[in-house]
């Protein structure tokens, strides 16, 4: 009856990586190593994570006409997303523009470009896609209006999940459709306030419930997540790994807790699963293409 496991909701960037040996104060021009491009945005990345795992997988988003665009497409293409939903024109293709010094640090701007242009209109016109996905996912690189009309244009019977990352405040109409709503410590504290996020992670997940969600997930990084669908906070552990690089790990674990959820899995069961999928993407540099096959996390996980 579903034609898609899992439909992201989001955002497509390229990230433009430029290594430096100092980060360039104001006025100042540096020298650095070669550029490296690579298919990015939390949407993006949400879907290859997906589709690697074998999950049919489609993506609305926006991208411009342009050679990002077209990057963004092949990378999407070739891990097995349908492209069908990713509108072309508008702006040019969202760009991140990272420089990175020889301690890891990194500044970052970022131009949202086609992603700003994703409209309300646009999920109107994709209803055909909203309706024949099991479980619907997005995150906030796009306007906090497009995901609200998501919101109201779910299939009845479908789920949604949302990573409120770049973190704001969340109308009470979009957190009571998040089934479940997945943080880290920093969205945590914005939508929660510094204030608020004291003491014990648990105690994090059972306020972010309060503020009206049907259940929540919280990431802990190497510590693994914490799960609550009300029914009381369960801690799942992570995997033991040699971490590489945690670009992407979060959008990794959200497309297979997603996809898991999807399948009929409890909440721990799938974030138990999501966070096996989170290890195994940091033992490999970069994001999209850290992410494994299934094949891949049997092989490190057992
Ligand atoms: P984000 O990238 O959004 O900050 P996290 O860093 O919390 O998200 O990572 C998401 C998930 O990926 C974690 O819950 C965990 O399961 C897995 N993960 C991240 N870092 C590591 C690590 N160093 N070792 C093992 N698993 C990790």
């Amino acid at each position: 009856m579903y034609d898609y496991d899992l439909l992201v909701v989001g955002s497509a960037n390229a990230d433009l990586v430029i290594d430096v040996e100092r980060r360039p104060a104001a006025g100042e021009t540096v020298l650095g190593g070669d550029l490296a491009v690579h298919p990015g945005g939390k949407g993006a990345n949400q879907a290859v994570a997906a589709a690697r795992l074998d999950a049919r997988t489609a993506l609305l988003a926006r991208v411009g006409d342009d050679g990002h665009g077209r990057l963004l497409l092949d990378s999407l293409r070739a891990a097995g997303v349908d492209t069908a939903g990713v509108l072309v024109g508008g702006a040019p293709t969202g760009v991140a523009l990272i420089t990175v010094d020889p301690e890891g640090d990194n500044s970052i701007v970022v131009s949202p470009g086609a992603n700003s242009r994703l409209t309300p209109a646009d999920v109107r016109a994709a209803a055909r896609l909203l309706h024949t996905a099991r479980v619907v996912s997005a995150q906030l690189e796009i306007p906090l209006e497009t995901v609200a009309e998501v919101v109201r244009n779910l299939a009845p019977g479908s789920r949604f999940v949302l990573n409120p990352s770049p973190p704001r405040e969340l109308p009470a109409e979009v957190l009571a459709a998040c089934d479940p709503l997945i943080v880290n410590e920093h969205e945590a504290r914005v939508i929660l306030g510094d204030a608020r996020v004291s003491g014990e992670p648990a105690d994090w997940v059972r306020l972010l419930l309060a503020q009206g969600p049907r259940s929540v997930v919280v990431t802990l990084g190497a510590e693994g997540a914490l799960v609550c669908d009300g029914r009381g906070v369960t801690r799942v552990p992570s995997v033991r790994v040699g971490a590489v690089d945690t670009t992407g790990a979060g959008d990794a674990f959200t497309a297979a807790l997603a996809w898991r959820l999807g399948a009929g899995a409890g909440l721990a069961e799938a974030a138990a699963h999501a966070a096996r999928v989170g290890a195994a993407a940091v033992t490999r540099r970069g994001a999209q293409e850290s992410y494994p096959t299934a094949q891949e996390v049997e092989a490190l996980c057992g």
